[in-house]
């Protein structure tokens, strides 16, 4: 890539500890900062997914219906797409809700608890709504690299950002990653 490649990052169902990862590669981040423009990311203040995105990196996992819409339209605007951690990968945490049913993680986080809302249907409308279960990024968009740790290392990922901008595969885990 001659000019500046167009980078984007997305948090999606995840604890943010992967952007922070991401971060504590320091003062690499100068060098970096050279070389992409951050096109939309939670650490930059766009409010829509932008056309044309050469490299995604995507945090955590499908959790809501606002997930589900950010990744696809993601996707579909990006040549390359990592599933970043392992809640992207695999679930990880964010899947830990899966053992219960819906109404009991809504009626326990919102309503049984401190910070509670009030109850009715005007509680469920300040809330995206939840999917039927949490799912890893595969299993709703094709992934083209998977980034796993929890979180990853901040030197991986620069290693693997580093190859991508450089239009080289990063030494990971590709298509051929399976789960269990
Ligand atoms: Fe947080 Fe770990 Fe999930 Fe990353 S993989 S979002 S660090 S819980």
């Amino acid at each position: 890539m001659t000019s500046k490649a167009r980078v984007a990052t997305v948090w999606l169902g995840g604890c943010s500890g992967c952007h922070m990862s991401f971060l504590d590669i320091d003062e690499k981040l100068f060098d970096l900062a050279d070389r992409i423009e951050l096109v939309y990311s939670p650490l930059a203040d766009v409010k829509e997914f932008p056309e044309d995105v050469d490299v995604v990196l995507v945090e955590g996992a499908l959790c809501n219906t606002e997930n589900l819409e950010l990744l696809l339209k993601a996707r579909e605007r990006s040549r390359v797409l990592v599933s970043f951690g392992d809640c992207a990968v695999t679930g990880n945490t964010s899947q830990l809700r899966n053992r219960l049913k819906i109404d009991d993680v809504l009626t326990q986080v919102y309503q049984a608890g401190p910070g509670s809302i009030p109850k009715g249907p005007e509680a469920l409308e300040v809330l995206p709504v939840l999917l039927p279960k949490v799912y890893p990024l595969h299993a709703a968009v094709p992934v083209d690299f998977y980034l796993p740790g929890c979180p990853p290392d901040p030197d991986r990922i620069l290693r693997t950002v580093t190859a991508l901008l450089a239009g080289e595969k990063p030494e990971l885990p590709a298509e051929s990653i399976t789960f269990g």
